[in-house]
């Protein structure tokens, strides 16, 4: 038998992390069975339907980079793959409920539904008044002129069990779920419950991996799959995604659209690694997982019970990981597009952003934690540093005036300063450090605020040829005419 499994996201909300989640795990389970992977849209809800919604599944599965075997985008010979093509398949087997005597057409109103609810304290209660009528009762109602809905007849005693690959058993007492849930609405259109199951049976769905937020659709879905004669699909509950208090993820606890994460400068390298461990483990250890690692490892039965905290921290290590292993020309090319729409860049040509950033890449690499970060950390090759605070210039035990006697024995070292390779500026520091008799860190750190105007930047050598020799000679000037005016007041 070969695994199929599928993601059915509704067009109703943006890509998250959760979603991505099941959407990766399924994805994983389809590959380490050799099996197949199918996308489809469930869009039965057209009130909550939107066109974006739709779109950011495009895109952002584009940008992670793994793919559905079969989809409404590349076709399949189950399909179609969008819900609200296949209605005739819900309308088809609804009927077949009915005339099975499984399900049946209901004509309440809208306001004797919500008289049924108060009546039942609130609880959604149906009275099922519909349920067993004859047709010589029936026949008033059905000429009320009202679209009826239809009705599944849920059964009245006796339990539903569940047997989950992750969860293990869970049973439900039948009278414990909502009476005669609807299955066909009164527009016609299926309910998710029926559309689901119908898909799922004719895409010839084996194992569903599915958030645990669909706990509680599982028994309807399992009487459904009893009703029409068909064999459930094995069931594997996936953990709920939690920011740190506990909560279910959301907006509060930060970035929660994949997408954003782009935006912000991850790579996609780093989201599916991070998310692949979001409630699943290979062993206690390891942390990192390329994709084509993940495909041939993951297994359901290492998949956690219990809630997955999303850790920012560990995820900017990943990506931090991720950009120090990227080539020089996939990190240029990534980095490129953050440079460009920075701040640090504007009236900057394309061409010098590309060349410096070029050279810049060696030096940041080891540095950046997302792709986001670029434009800060390399914003004084396009333009002088001016706004920094000149006591940043002096080191700690030194006075302003002898830093600034310090400074004036490094103006010479900056004849040709570019040009010349890592070693040989470090010997001739190092050299004139003993020199003088000071710390080398004393000579190096003033230099840096100078020409980079923080205290952190990428190393100060290379930083200087991004800047160029005269350019960091005009700095150094400059920053040294300010640091002589505050150490005459500040001696
Ligand atoms: N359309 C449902 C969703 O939006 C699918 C749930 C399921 O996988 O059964 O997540």
């Amino acid at each position: 038998m070969t695994v199929r499994v599928r993601y059915a996201p509704s067009p109703t909300g943006l890509q998250h992390i959760g979603s991505v989640r099941t959407a990766l795990f399924n994805y994983l389970f389809a590959r380490a069975h050799a099996g197949v992977f199918v996308l489809r849209i469930e869009d039965t809800d057209r009130d909550r339907y939107s066109a974006d919604a739709l779109q950011d599944i495009y895109d952002t599965f584009d940008w992670l980079g793994f793919r559905w075997d079969e989809g409404p985008d590349c076709g399949g010979e189950f399909g179609p793959y969008i819900q609200s093509e296949r209605a005739e398949h819900y309308t088809r087997y609804a009927q077949h409920l009915v005339d099975a005597g499984h399900a049946y057409y209901a004509y309440d109103t809208q306001e004797e539904l919500a008289a049924q609810r108060e009546a039942a304290d609130g609880r959604g209660g149906y009275d099922r008044r519909f349920r067993d009528m004859s047709e010589a009762d029936l026949a008033p109602y059905r000429d009320r002129g009202i679209d009826p809905v239809i009705r599944f007849k849920s059964p009245m005693d006796g339990t539903t069990t569940l047997t989950d690959i992750v969860l293990g058993s869970m049973s439900w007492e039948n009278t414990d779920l909502p009476a005669d849930p609807i299955l066909v609405k009164s527009d016609g259109m299926p309910t998710y419950h029926l559309a689901n199951v119908v898909d799922d049976h004719l895409m010839e769905i084996t194992h569903i991996l599915r958030a645990q937020e669909w706990i509680p659709s599982a028994p309807l879905h399992l009487q459904l799959y009893d009703r029409f004669g068909w064999t459930p699909p094995q069931y594997c509950h996936l953990p709920m995604v939690v920011g740190e208090d506990g909560q279910k993820l959301s907006k509060r606890h930060g970035a929660t659209r994949v997408l954003e994460f782009r935006e912000r400068g991850y790579l996609p390298e780093a989201i599916i690694n991070y998310l692949a461990r979001v409630g699943w483990s290979y062993d206690d250890k390891r942390e990192l997982f390329t994709l084509t690692e993940l495909e041939s490892l993951f297994a359901a039965e290492k998949i956690s019970k219990s809630p997955a905290v999303f850790d920012y921290q560990k995820l900017d290590w990943l990506n931090g990981h991720y950009i120090r292993e990227a080539t020089d020309e996939r990190l240029f090319d990534a980095l490129l597009p953050y440079l460009r729409s920075s701040a640090a860049t504007t009236g900057v040509g394309d061409d010098a952003v590309a060349d410096t950033l070029r050279a810049a890449v060696p030096l940041v690499r080891e540095r950046l934690k997302t792709l986001g970060e670029i434009g800060e950390a390399i914003g004084f090759a396009f333009s002088r540093p001016d706004g920094f605070d000149i006591t940043e210039m002096v080191p700690k035990k030194l006075s302003a005036a002898e830093t600034v006697a310090l400074v004036e024995k490094v103006v010479p070292l900056l004849d040709g300063i570019a040009e010349r390779s890592d070693e040989e500026n470090e010997a001739l520091f190092r050299e004139t450090a003993e020199r003088l008799d000071t710390k080398l860190g004393n000579l190096l750190m003033p230099l840096r605020i100078a020409v980079t105007g923080s205290r952190v930047s990428p190393p100060l050598f290379g930083s200087i040829r991004l800047v160029g020799t005269d350019e960091t000679q005009a700095r150094v000037t400059r920053a040294l005419d300010r640091l002589r005016a505050y150490s005459a007041t500040n001696p």
